[in-house]
């Protein structure tokens, strides 16, 4: 096996798999209404789709769709979950709904709230609020910020006083598109920043923190590849909401890598799992059997389909024989059905 020997821990088990950036919040967004034109570029799919969709959120659609992820997250072996939350219309208390609806799954969350000036100064206010409500209330969180381009200065400075204050880092989107204004992160950036993207940073970037890298959401924003090998800072890997199935990810990164440099291996990209691990060192500790071994990196970069057939976490099954045993998966996902309809007809109406 190689160098990725302290993740396996047998040859059917591994630890429980981080995803290193998601938004629980997207879960209901499959099946949503059509925007009213076709997004021509990365603004547009923010503006058309996203802006939209969480201007409908509230903390009821909330509570379904982090059930929802938590529970898919569950059921592809990932244990711990690194979300970025935004809810304009429904930001007071909502990330202890997200920490909440994971704890009922058995799902370990780090979340933040993205905040943002782009409802006005009392938006961001009361983003920086929530961020610091959770942490203060002893919350598992980062403080979040959406993108230094929809912030201003004031906003970034508070944002990271109230990281540091509470001893956590901010997560924040990096140059995901080419007109981020991410030069106005670098007086405040630390190691335990959690910089996502960075695909429109040049390599001497300057930026202080980890880079999560999310190869599929990439590509379907059609925004370029990051090529996090040329960074110098830590890489983890996320979804971007785009679910929790780690080990798909790792091989959408594996071949986008390899379409780069070919002499990236499945161990090169294997490693990008640490820095999850760093975050959320008890992950470590949670057991994934699966219907596949050796889980070595080599093999699962060409072996779509591995699946776990019982995940422990903290001490505890929370899935075995193919479903969740804290839950009901078919009643989440019903309800979560449900929810999703409230939430297009709110859609909708904006
Ligand atoms: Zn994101």
């Amino acid at each position: 096996m190689g160098g990725h020997v302290e993740s396996v821990i047998a040859d059917d088990q591994t630890p429980g798999l981080v995803c290193a950036h998601h938004h629980l919040y997207s879960a209901l967004a499959r099946g949503m209404p059509a925007p009213p034109r076709t997004p021509t570029g990365f603004l547009e799919i923010l503006e058309l789709v996203w802006w939209r969709l969480d201007r409908a959120l509230d903390l009821d659609t909330i509570e379904w769709s982090a059930k929802l992820g938590a529970l898919e997250a569950l059921e592809r072996g990932c244990t711990a979950i690194v979300d970025h939350h935004e809810s304009p219309n429904a930001i007071d208390g909502s990330l202890s709904v997200i920490a909440d609806a994971c704890a009922e799954v058995g799902v370990r969350v780090n979340t933040a709230y993205g905040v943002t000036d782009r409802h006005g100064a009392a938006g961001a206010a009361a983003g920086l609020a929530e961020n610091d409500r959770f942490l203060a209330a002893g919350g598992r969180g980062m403080v979040g910020l959406h993108a230094a381009f929809t912030c201003e200065d004031d906003t970034l400075a508070a944002a990271a006083e109230i990281a540091a204050r509470h001893g956590v880092g901010v997560h924040v989107h990096v140059a995901e598109g080419d007109s981020d204004t991410w030069e106005r992160l670098r007086p405040h950036a630390g190691d335990d920043w959690w910089l996502v993207h960075g695909v429109h940073l040049p390599d001497d970037h300057g930026l202080a923190g980890t880079i999560v890298h999310n190869p599929r959401s990439n590509m379907n924003n059609a925004v370029g590849y990051a090529r996090p090998t040329r960074f110098a800072n830590a890489t983890g890997l996320g979804t971007d909401g785009i679910g929790a199935d780690m080990l798909d990810e790792f091989r959408v990164a594996f071949a986008k890598a390899r379409e780069h440099d070919v002499t990236t291996t499945p161990d090169d990209v294997w490693a990008w799992l640490e820095p999850g691990w760093s975050l959320m060192p008890e992950a470590r500790d949670d057991r994934v059997t699966w219907n596949y071994e050796p889980m070595d990196p080599w093999r699962l970069a060409y072996s779509p389909g591995v699946s776990p057939t019982r995940v422990e976490i903290d001490g505890e099954v929370v899935f075995a024989d193919g479903a969740a045993t804290r839950v009901d998966s078919a009643e989440i996902r019903a309800k979560a059905a449900e929810a999703a309809q409230r939430l297009f007809t709110k859609l909708e109406q904006l």
